[in-house]
């Protein structure tokens, strides 16, 4: 017999898996408490921008495997097996995860579930939820349905996210129940005839694998942003640095861009609920060096407001044109954004500021509504006294000095994700500055 699966959250997350699934032969129905959502996915129009999904999703749509609603009743009537892809944003005024969207979730559709099913939580969680969580499945559970659960989480990438879905480089599944261990073998049957490997763990683990990879790759990040504060007095190249370590095969030469720092719906906020997690169980030194990641990151961000200053002088009646608005290309996820938190930092010191990003304009005027959108590239240069990139899309990496020179006012450029070529720019007449590279005094 075929799985039927659901997926309850259909944000960046759910929407890809769902489509995913329906893309391997299953019929999917993904459940969500957002209205609006559910009618778009339903007519097969993405609410969000993510390369490849828009076709898997209008494919599958249109061939009746892929269905949405926002009937929680529905999905436990419908599903064998039903993913949890809900939020776990940072809980307002601390660093906790919130866990209220996943427990709210999971105790509903237990609670409504009449046949044998399998739960499986995806969301990003702290260490020893699945263990609360089962103990809710077990206090909510109709007598006559035998529910399973599983922890499996996700690592796919944004701007990656089908690709990443439907070959993965490692699925993780943590449960104590072999029969839902067999059943999620049956789902993940395509990657494991790649011979994907499949680790079979324990909850804790499986939890811990997730945020212990995010805490890993913001180390990364953040490690070769101190040597940029290092580079910046004394001089040298970070770019270089990064290749010279990079190719150490033990350190690796991927996440090792100097530039504005990580942002984003998962990096910050999983480092986060981990110390608060950690120090939840009395572990409070443990994981203090995440304070000192966060910080060196956050630290990016004014670096760049400081050497916009610096550049212009002072802010009141200068233009600044920010190149990005996303947390990274190909995505328009604008959640914790290095771009617009350094965007709003210009503006609220007095500056004038325009923004462009190729598709994260409408989400970021949805946080920053006083910023001066822009749709091209020759209208946020327009007027510019100074060019600051900071979301690395290929438009903006394959810019050329004489591309913008007409538009601009001044000749400036920060280029806050060391893409750009110095001596182009330099050569061109333009006066160049860049994170993890010392400046010469404007
Ligand atoms: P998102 O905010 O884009 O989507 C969450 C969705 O859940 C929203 O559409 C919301 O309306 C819905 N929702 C909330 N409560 C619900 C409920 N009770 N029933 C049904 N729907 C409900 O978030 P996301 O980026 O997709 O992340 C989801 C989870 O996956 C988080 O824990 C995140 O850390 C994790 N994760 C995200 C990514 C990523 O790249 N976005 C990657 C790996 C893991």
């Amino acid at each position: 017999m075929t799985l039927r699966l659901t997926v309850i959250g259909t944000g960046y997350l759910g929407a890809t898996h769902a489509a995913c699934m329906a893309e391997l032969g299953f019929e999917v129905l993904g459940v969500d408490t957002n209205v609006q959502r559910i009618e778009e996915l339903s007519r097969g129009e993405l609410p969000f921008h993510e390369p490849e999904l828009p076709a898997l999703l209008r494919k599958h749509v249109a061939s009746g495997k892929l269905r949405f609603t926002t009937s929680i009743q529905e999905a436990a009537e419908f599903g064998d097996v039903h993913f949890i892809a809900v939020g776990t944003p940072q809980r307002a005024g601390e660093n906790a995860a919130d866990m209220q969207y996943v427990d709210s979730a999971i105790a509903s559709l237990a609670a409504a579930i009449r046949k044998d099913a399998l739960i499986v939580g995806k969301s990003t969680v702290p260490v020893g939820s699945s263990r609360r969580l089962k103990s809710i499945i077990h206090d909510v559970a109709h007598h006559g349905a035998k529910i399973d659960f599983a922890w499996n989480p996700e690592f796919l990438r944004e701007g990656f996210a089908v690709q990443d879905t439907l070959h993965p480089d490692r699925l993780v599944v943590g449960t104590d129940s072999p029969s839902a261990d067999q059943k999620l073998r049956q789902v993940y049957a395509a990657a494991l005839r790649r011979d994907t490997p499949y680790i079979s763990t324990d909850f804790e683990t499986a939890e811990l694998v997730k945020v212990a990879a995010n805490a890993f790759l913001a180390t990364k990040i953040s490690f070769i942003n101190a040597f940029s504060e290092v580079v910046e007095v004394v001089g040298g190249d970070i770019r270089t640095l990064a290749d010279a370590i990079g190719h150490d095969a033990r350190i690796g030469r991927r996440f090792l861009n100097a530039g504005a720092g990580f942002g984003g719906g998962c990096l910050p906020k999983d480092i986060r609920a981990l110390q608060a997690r950690v120090s939840e169980l009395g572990l409070d030194h443990t994981m203090q060096f995440l304070n000192e990641i966060d910080e060196i990151n956050l630290r990016r961000r004014e670096r760049v407001v400081h050497l916009v200053t610096e550049e212009l002088g002072e802010l009141p009646g200068k233009t600044v044109a920010i190149l990005g608005s996303a947390f990274k290309p190909n995505s328009d996820d604008v959640r914790d954004s290095p771009a617009l938190d350094i965007a709003a930092k210009l503006f609220n010191a007095g500056a004038d500021v325009k923004m462009y990003d190729p598709k994260a304009n409408k989400n970021a005027a949805k946080r920053f509504p006083r910023l001066n959108y822009c749709d091209t590239l020759p209208e946020v240069m327009e007027g510019a006294d100074i060019g600051v990139l900071l979301t690395e899309w290929d438009e903006f990496k394959m810019m050329k000095p004489y591309d913008v020179e007409q538009q601009v006012k001044q000749k400036k450029i920060v280029d806050g994700r060391n893409v750009l070529n110095p001596q182009e720019w330099k050569d061109a007449g333009w006066r160049f500055t860049a994170l993890g590279q010392r400046t010469e005094a404007p």
